[in-house]
């Protein structure tokens, strides 16, 4: 007779073995998840390929829309990088499994971006004569790792290509100086000696000389102090009411000449780098004064404004405006919108003051209409 109690204690095994499974499949799942990898499991043979539902949705696609076949993943690839990951294979078989399958291979996305994978995998089983017939593997998203690879390089030939520009600038500006002292310092013995010599255009001709090549010499100057700026930089809590006293007292025979009146509002201490700070106001400050309308004299007022990760500092005048279209260009190196006989200039002063907030990681631009006066606006990051 049969004993029906055996059949229980198998059939409690079992349940106890698909429990395990279960267990062991939910582990695995969230395993996955969590590392946000798809896997794959191809059987060579039969030429099928599984693969995991979160491998498909790194590429935005839904489980139902990409058959489980190595074709599938062959299409998406990157037809540049399918070569590599082939070899990759082959060398993975020829080497029995010695030589790793790991490789880092660029897919196309749903939406037509690149997605940058890692995919590792090996061969599980292998027949009588040592073809491979089974073969899993995991897919791992390195994107941000990639994009981060690439503006780091990008960040780096930048700051070469930035190097290399401020020798080039340096090196110029540095080697025209010698020349251009030597036709200034003739030109004037020129003027001096022979003078009484010179018909009318003669005279004429050597002052066009001499105040051509002392413009040229400011320029030169000017070109030299802009790739000095932030050489030296020292980083320092600054109290921007001293700084513009410093600045007044610098610009005193200016302020007084045109009655010029300074309203300080509300400045804060900033962190920065004063030797460059100081510059920026006296640039600020001294084209308030040099764009004045002639009628009026200057009143210029310096105001404080609090943000949220940033200090604002405005800079207004009641001068003689700038132009809509030109707001923006003033700030170009030698940019200027009058000649120097109208008033004199060499156009760097603002491009310095750009540059000075680049360095401080803030933002500078101008508000302004034409007659009633400008504003110009500088962000320090607190
Ligand atoms: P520069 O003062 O030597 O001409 P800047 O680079 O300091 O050079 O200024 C560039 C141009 O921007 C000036 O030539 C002028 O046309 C304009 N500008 C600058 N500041 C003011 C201001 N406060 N009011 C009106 N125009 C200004």
């Amino acid at each position: 007779m049969r004993q029906p109690i055996q059949k229980i204690p198998l059939e409690q095994e079992l349940h106890q073995l698909q429990n395990k499974l279960n267990d062991k499949e939910m582990v695995f799942n969230n395993i996955l998840e969590s590392t946000m990898a798809g896997y794959w499991d191809w059987h060579i043979a039969e030429n099928h390929e599984y693969m995991s539902p979160t491998f498909k949705h790194m590429f935005g696609y839904e489980d139902h829309e990409l058959p489980n076949h190595p074709e599938t993943w062959q299409n998406i690839i990157h037809p540049e990088d399918l070569p590599k990951a082939i070899k990759s294979f082959e060398d993975h078989v020829r080497s029995k499994g010695v030589i790793p399958y790991d490789n880092e291979v660029r897919y196309f996305h749903k939406d037509g971006s690149i997605v940058w994978v890692l995919c590792r995998g090996k061969v599980i089983e292998w027949d009588e004569n040592e073809n491979p017939i089974r073969m899993v593997g995991s897919h791992v998203d390195i994107t941000p790792i990639k994009k981060a690879e690439e503006i780091e390089k990008y960040v780096k030939e930048l700051e070469n290509k930035n190097k290399e520009l401020e020798q080039f600038a340096y090196v110029a500006s540095h080697d025209l100086q010698e020349p251009l002292r030597t036709v200034i310092s003739y030109s004037e013995l020129l003027s001096r000696t022979y003078s009484k010599q010179l018909d009318e255009n003669g005279v004429r001709f050597l002052r066009y000389i001499e105040s051509a090549s002392t413009r040229m010499s400011d320029l030169v100057k000017g070109l030299l102090e802009y790739n000095r700026i932030g050489r030296n930089k020292e980083w320092d809590i600054i109290n921007l009411n001293e700084v513009i006293q410093f600045v007044e007292q610098d610009l005193a025979s200016s302020i007084e000449s045109t009655k010029t009146k300074i309203h300080l509002k509300n400045l804060p201490i900033i962190k920065g780098y004063r030797t460059e700070v100081r510059l920026l106001f006296q640039n600020l400050i001294s084209n308030a004064i040099k764009f004045r309308k002639p009628t009026i004299s200057p009143q210029i007022t310096i105001a404080g404004h609090k943000g949220k990760n940033f200090w604002e500092i405005t800079v207004s005048d009641n001068g003689i405006g700038i132009p809509e279209e030109y707001q923006e260009k003033i700030f170009a190196i030698f940019r200027r919108l009058h000649n120097n006989s109208e008033i004199e200039g060499t156009g760097i002063g603002l491009a310095h003051c750009k540059k000075i907030m680049d360095l401080h990681g803030g933002k500078l631009w101008v508000s302004s209409k034409v007659e009633e006066g400008s504003t110009f606006h500088i962000q320090f990051p607190k």
